[in-house]
């Protein structure tokens, strides 16, 4: 797809408004729980809910419609039988399509081997310049977080979530669930609020600068 953000704009909602969409993602669900806390053994599929739900007031705050492509805790491949998992992605690159978003954000919980390495990454599609920008826009302002203690570059990925559209998406990692102090502040309600504004605040800053520069369509 080559049309730009003003196109999306544009686009009519099922309700006839011309709000923006936003798409958000909640990684994994259902019996697929993502990575495990070291120390609490909270499931990557409960923050990532947890989080995207604060994220959902957050840009329905700013005038937003958002869709989220798992609204709870159930995962969102039928019956847990062979090929769940394909399933699964499969329904989220379907509503993803259906909604023509301004922006994808998948909400996803980070581990690693080494237990030092924290804080939060965003991945964008190479191919995307879009999604590149958006993660960009997203990354800065995760990196402005008091409790960043080492900024990151959006990182390239290949990954089926940004591959599945052309709309700017972007998955956030929020941190290390491998790491006991980015774990700690993880399951927090008043960490997740914040990461929430933050994302938001990345996102709209990006959306400023693509609707003031797109050519209209
Ligand atoms: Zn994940």
């Amino acid at each position: 797809m080559t049309a730009g953000v003003c196109c999306y704009a544009l686009a009519q909602t099922a309700t006839g408004s011309t709000r923006l969409t936003v798409v958000i993602d909640a990684g994994h669900g259902g019996i697929d729980g993502g990575v495990v806390g070291n120390v609490t053994k909270t499931k990557e599929s409960d923050i990532n809910l947890q989080i995207a739900r604060k994220l959902q007031t957050q840009f329905e705050e700013a005038g937003f419609l958002v869709v989220q492509t798992r609204p709870s805790e159930a995962g969102l491949y039928g019956a847990a039988t062979n090929g769940y998992k394909k399933r699964d992605m499969q329904r989220r690159a379907q509503i993803i399509s259906q909604s023509i978003p301004s922006a994808v954000i998948s909400v996803h919980q980070n581990f690693f081997s080494l237990s030092s390495r924290r804080g939060a990454q965003v991945f964008f599609r190479e191919s995307n310049a879009n999604s590149r920008t958006l993660a960009c826009a997203i990354q800065t302002a995760l990196n402005g977080m008091p409790e960043c203690v080492r900024p990151s570059e959006a990182l390239k990925g290949d990954y089926y979530i940004l591959n599945c559209s052309d709309f700017p998406s972007v998955i956030v990692e929020c941190g290390f669930l491998s790491n006991a102090e980015d774990e700690a502040l993880l399951v927090t309600e008043v960490y997740q609020m914040r990461l929430a504004e933050t994302i938001c605040m990345g996102t709209l800053a990006y959306l400023a600068t693509a609707s003031s520069t797109e050519p209209p369509i």
